[in-house]
């Protein structure tokens, strides 16, 4: 039988903030010595009080807008208690009743996935497993943890994979957080179950669409450190779940972690719930109340998101989806992308500019980032002006260098930063365009190649190919390969 997967994640970012969720201490994840950046607060001593973080509400409420979320009015921290080495309080401070975000949602492609709310609470310690004792760092308890939770509006692998990719991209446009899943910054968490493709859908199908979805023995998913892992893990769930209610039996609710080496997901534990956590309202913080200018003043914060960004370079610059893609994901590069453009010199006509723009976008994606090996162009080490860049662009759109000549001129640009024109004189790079000179060279190769001449006039037309690259290679690049063409076919029919 075919079931259809029902998935939700539940993704906990760590946020950028300077300090920590309710202490001074610094919220610094390149902490390299263990248990520096405590205080009595975060290591949870008696009659310590904890102070709330602004900037972390502020950023939380930051996501929260941009994922289309409602900020209610009021909102307050619970007590999550449980027993755990990595929490000397005995409880973390989370939000249960009412967290800072809710009903929101993010499409991916055409679908829309609702995301039930964001909230907030504070990290917890770190385990460092040895052979015959574990060792504890508290560095990381403390930091500002933000929690989102979707509704289970998944429904398959790669859908789950692109949700939380994009998430990850619109958290870094807004400078939340730098969402590094291999260093913890991001951890995703699946919620897995089947139901049944053909029954559900008629008994339920006039009722809400919930009610098919208890039907499944929801799974959960955890040690999720990659975008990979997550789509690997939610592939492997389906399997392995199909596989055992097609043999009648029946999925247990549980926690399963992920084995990244295997490939295969395993028990854990059973699943908790809210009610083992006895969450009640964090006795020593106040509720928190926003005022609508609050909130619409965080609003006008919010940078242009990735989405927005695709539509735009769609419409202003016309490019294909794929290099819009790499000036989305590489923001840097996209930002001097506009600015080369901004630059182009004014005394271009119109309708030259979609020529150019497509020129600029293609140097910029192929050679440029190729000389960067992974380095961004935001980086002070990087020394062409978007000004230099531009001029560049429009040497090559005018015939003034060949495409073998630009790749030299672009390295050294890239090298020293200096101004194109300057490398063509300097390096006497510039095209031949003196007729005659150009000749010169035709009859050399013309009477060097003889056989690739008699090809030519017995119909062969690559030959024509091989005796215009003799011309490129004899000019060292520096005649225009059109020019060399026309004149080659010219020289070619009058020896007949
Ligand atoms: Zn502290």
């Amino acid at each position: 039988m075919e079931y259809k997967p029902i998935v939700g994640l539940e993704i906990h970012v760590e946020l950028n903030t300077k300090s920590k969720m309710f202490c001074s201490c610094r919220n610094n994840p390149n902490a390299r010595i263990p248990n520096s950046e405590i205080c009595p607060i975060c290591l949870g001593h008696p009659g310590t009080l904890p102070v709330i973080n602004k900037e972390a509400i502020k950023k939380t409420i930051k996501t929260g807008l941009a994922l289309n979320c409602q900020i209610p009015e009021y909102s307050k921290f619970d007590r999550k208690n449980y027993f755990y080495p990595d929490l000397p309080k005995g409880y973390q401070i989370s939000q249960l009743y009412q967290p800072l975000c809710k009903n929101g949602y993010l499409e991916i492609g055409a679908r829309k996935i609702r995301i039930r709310e964001v909230h907030l609470e504070e990290d917890v310690g770190r385990l460092i497993h040895e052979k015959n004792y574990s060792l504890v760092d508290f560095n990381r308890a403390g930091i500002p943890l933000m929690e989102l939770v979707t509704e289970p509006d998944i429904t398959s692998a790669k859908e789950a994979r692109n949700f939380a990719e994009e998430l990850q991209l619109i958290l870094r446009y807004l400078n939340v957080s730098a969402a590094d899943m291999e260093k913890g910054e991001m951890r995703v968490e699946v919620n897995i179950s089947l139901i049944n493709r053909e029954s559900n859908s008629r008994i339920f199908a006039n009722k809400l669409e919930i009610d098919s979805r208890v039907l499944g023995t929801k799974v959960e998913i955890k040690n999720l450190n990659s975008f990979k892992a997550v789509e690997r893990a939610i592939d492997y769930e389906i399997k392995r779940q199909t596989k055992i209610l097609n043999s009648g039996k029946k999925v247990i609710q549980e926690t399963r972690g992920w084995d990244d080496i295997r490939g295969v997901t395993v028990s854990q534990r059973e699943k908790e719930y809210a009610q083992d956590y006895r969450y009640f309202p964090e006795p020593d913080l106040p509720p928190l109340h926003f005022e609508k200018e609050e909130i619409e003043k965080i609003r006008a914060e919010i940078p242009e998101l990735p989405q927005q960004k695709r539509e735009r370079f769609k419409r202003e610059y016309n490019l294909d989806e794929k290099s819009i893609e790499v000036f989305v994901q590489n923001k840097d590069l996209g930002e001097y992308f506009e600015k080369v453009i901004s630059e182009l010199p004014p005394k271009i006509p119109k309708n030259q500019f979609p020529r150019l723009i497509k020129l600029a976008s293609n140097y910029l994606i192929t050679d440029l980032q190729g000389l960067l090996k992974g380095t961004s162009v935001a980086e002070k080490e990087f020394l062409i002006t978007p000004e230099n860049f531009a001029q560049f662009v429009a040497l090559i759109a005018d015939g003034k260098i060949s495409s073998k000549i630009a790749k030299i001129v672009l390295e050294e640009m890239f090298k020293t930063g200096a101004d194109p024109s300057h490398i063509i004189e300097e390096k006497g790079l510039s095209l031949i365009t003196d007729e005659k000179e150009i000749e010169k060279i035709i009859q050399e190769v013309v009477s060097e190649n003889q056989k690739a001449v008699s090809d030519f006039k017995n119909g062969k037309e690559t030959a024509l190919q091989f005796l215009i690259g003799q011309v490129m290679r004899k000019s060292q690049g520096k005649v225009n390969p059109e020019v060399a063409r026309s004149l080659l076919t010219k020289i070619l029919k009058e020896s007949k």
